[in-house]
């Protein structure tokens, strides 16, 4: 098996697409590629440093990244944008890889769409309007911050750090119980210059005469469909670590973070029926239970009742 040789197709208009690719494709700056690039160079650019970085999972020892599935993690089909094999490549099957936890594409797939959907049912759900927004009244505005500051050791393996993580998403719910509508709660961290980085976001839908947060809350008022894109693609964006950072720690992280749940949604973002986790996701009991002491200002919070999806393999 070899590489797939993908060209763009399409770039699809819908929100949910928008989404998907503005919380991956950011990733692709740096390297003469900018913001501004267009889609297919920032496309190109994330399935160049993706496919880099499998080799370096590989080589660091990530199960996942061994035999034949270090094929599948290169080919893994793009996001958010429609990509299809070039006349001349070879022909195999195409499947995700399904490792969210490292894969771009699939942090996309999961992360970013899930976000999406869990937005869009909130706002159904409490009768906000989103097409034209602006000419109704409302009740709730959608908000997201985000907190780069957990004072969480950087430099501790990720193990007990991760612990502190989920206590401290822990204590965001419960903050942001008291007085959103619903939110999404996510546990970011990646590989840094010198151990690890971690941050937590939040998304909600808070009532509309609540003063601002901190400089780190933003609020996407009108929640116009591009609004909507926009907010989720800030709180489910990717975490460029995990594709710049050094592989080693990427590893022990991924060693360490199968079992935790960091993306969760409460409230009106909750899907009815599914409060339980996914049936082949381990769900460690200390994610349940709780925490350490809270570092500085959590950011507005929240509860949860899914997680991130299937943990990377070890
Ligand atoms: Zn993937």
């Amino acid at each position: 098996m070899s590489d797939v040789n993908y060209a763009l197709v399409s770039v699809p208009k819908g929100a949910s697409a928008m989404a998907e690719r503005m919380a991956v494709l950011r990733v692709a700056t740096g390297r003469g590629v900018t913001v501004d690039s267009s889609t297919a160079v920032a496309a190109a650019e994330v399935l160049r440093l993706w496919r880099r970085q499998v080799v370096q999972l590989r080589d660091a020892g990530w199960g996942p990244a061994q035999g034949v599935r270090f094929q599948y993690l290169r080919n893994c089909p793009p996001s958010g944008v429609e990509m299809k094999p070039a006349a001349g490549s070879p022909r195999m099957r195409l499947r995700s890889c399904t490792c969210q936890s490292v894969c771009p594409w699939c942090w996309s797939r999961e992360v970013a769409r899930r976000s999406f959907d869990a937005t869009v049912a909130a706002l159904e759900r409490l009768g906000e309007t989103f097409e034209r927004g602006e000419t109704l009244e409302r009740r709730f505005k959608l908000v997201v911050s985000t907190s780069a500051d957990v004072r969480i050791d950087s430099k501790r393996e990720p193990g007990a750090s991760l612990d502190q993580l989920v206590g401290s998403l822990g204590r965001a719910k419960h903050e942001l119980g008291k007085f959103a509508a619903g939110f999404g709660l996510l546990g970011v961290v990646s590989p840094g210059k010198t151990g690890w980085v971690y941050s937590q976001r939040a998304i909600a839908l808070v009532p509309c005469d609540r003063p601002p947060g901190s400089a780190a809350t933003k609020t996407y008022d009108p929640p116009t469909r591009r609004n909507l894109a926009k907010a989720v693609a800030r709180f489910a964006r990717y975490p460029a670590g995990m594709l710049r950072g050094d592989a080693d720690r990427a590893v022990r992280l991924l060693a360490a973070r199968g079992s935790y749940r960091l993306l969760r949604f409460s409230g009106a973002f909750a899907t009815p029926g599914r409060s339980a986790p996914d049936p082949d996701i381990r769900v460690d009991p200390r994610a349940h239970t709780a925490t350490p002491d809270l570092p500085t200002a959590a950011p507005r919070g929240f509860d949860g009742d899914h997680e991130l999806p299937a943990p990377a393999r070890q």
